[in-house]
């Protein structure tokens, strides 16, 4: 028998040297398998995410967004709380809610306050989310209610570099939010929020400052107006004609008879729904009065505005509008459409502006008179 030299390592036997390598190869096709669940898990949480983010972005209210914040992420993501905290140091976002004649449990988990670092004073330095275990004395103020939770992820709510609030996603579970866990779509969700928010709070602001229909969301007609006379100087400024369209459901007082007032404040909603849904984002949109509504359709001849019209008064005549459960009524328009080219002189657009309202109120009175359920057109305005 040979014995190894000294200095020289011992030579592998090749079955030696196989078993090293399978067990080498298991190692590696268990990495890889613990990989690619990972991947698998993250790719359904960007998923879960990106679609709670869109939820969030499409609520028209602020009850509605903090009941998505709240009662959404915490049954999306499986968390035992969801808390948010917002500062309001003008009692702003309180008298804006406390129109809305909010249930209490809408709010449920929603808590304002003057100053956020009064009831957390760490809350001054988040910048980004924290995670980790709950420590009575640093977060009992932030998550009041519920079960006493193991560990927290505090999500900083931004904006222009000022924090507006936190969202507190609160777990039984001591080691769900740890302090090496990834942290970015914590972040991006936060700033979601943070922006929904702010639009819910100018919304809510806008409703408030009565350039907004109550009934149907629909700006209203002192808006349109202002509207008018600067879509008159765009439209002048770009040497372009712009269109008007005012629209009157026919014998709408038979609605308000047959079916009650409510059964009209419905079909007036869905008008204004389908209008809506008829319109380009550069258009505006409102509720003159009554059941009378105006489009006013920017970058538009009498020829597009006719094209528009036509197709409002399908839009609304083409299906009935269901009131109350097992109702439906036909609904027909009569529109009047009008629309003017600024010259290079004119200087008043609140004389052009009324004009414009004058044409269009016109051709809608001859709509009616010819019998309704149709279209009327003014010449084109030149000024
Ligand atoms: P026409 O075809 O000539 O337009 O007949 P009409 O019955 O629609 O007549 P008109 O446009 O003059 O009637 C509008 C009615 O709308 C009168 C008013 O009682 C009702 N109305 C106005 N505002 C509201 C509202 O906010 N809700 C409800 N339900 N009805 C309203
Ligand atoms: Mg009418």
């Amino acid at each position: 028998m040979r014995l190894p030299q000294s200095g020289t390592p011992p030579a592998t036997p090749p079955a030696a040297e196989a078993g090293s390598l399978a067990h080498e190869y298991r190692v590696l096709q268990g990495r890889l398998a613990s990989l690619t669940e990972e991947v698998a898990r993250n790719d359904a949480l960007l998923r879960k995410t990106q679609e709670r983010e869109l939820e969030l972005l499409r609520a028209t209210s602020l009850p509605q967004l903090f009941e998505r914040l709240i009662i959404g992420l915490r049954t999306s993501y499986q968390l035992d709380g969801v808390h948010m905290m917002l500062q309001d140091p003008q009692h702003e976002i309180r008298h804006l809610l406390s129109g809305d004649a909010l249930a209490e449990e809408e709010l449920h988990g929603v808590r304002f306050v003057d100053a956020l670092v009064t009831i957390a004073p760490q809350l001054a330095h988040l910048e980004r989310p924290w995670l980790g275990p709950f420590h009575k004395a640093d977060h009992e103020l932030l998550v009041q209610g519920g079960a006493r939770p193991g560990s927290l992820a505090l999500i900083p709510l931004r904006r222009h570099e000022q924090l507006d609030g936190v969202l507190v996603f609160a777990s039984v579970d001591s080691r769900r939010f740890s302090h090496d866990l990834a942290t970015d779509f914590l972040a991006h969700l936060g700033v979601v929020a943070a922006i929904c928010v702010e639009n819910a709070v100018n919304r809510a602001r806008l409703l408030r400052s009565g350039l907004t229909d109550f009934l149907t969301g629909f700006h209203n007609r002192r808006y349109l107006q202002a509207r008018l006379r600067e879509e008159l100087a765009r439209a002048q400024r770009a040497r372009q004609s712009l269109a008007c369209l005012m629209i009157d459901i026919d014998h709408f007082k038979r609605i308000n008879d047959q079916h009650g007032h409510l059964a009209g404040d419905a079909v007036l909603r869905e008008v204004a729904h389908r209008l809506d849904a008829e319109m380009r984002i550069s258009d505006t949109g409102a509720r003159f009065g009554g059941d009378e509504f105006a489009i006013v359709l920017s970058q538009a001849t009498i020829l597009d505005a006719e094209t528009v019209a036509t197709r409002v008064l399908e839009a609304v005549r083409g299906q009935p509008v269901l009131i109350g459960k097992s109702v439906a009524e036909t609904v027909t328009l009569s529109i009047g459409v009008a629309a003017a080219t600024p010259g290079e002189s004119t200087r008043d657009y609140k004389v052009l502006a009324e004009r414009l309202i004058a044409e269009a109120d016109a051709a809608l009175y001859r709509a009616k008179s010819a019998g309704r359920n149709r279209l009327a057109t003014s010449p084109n305005l030149v000024s």
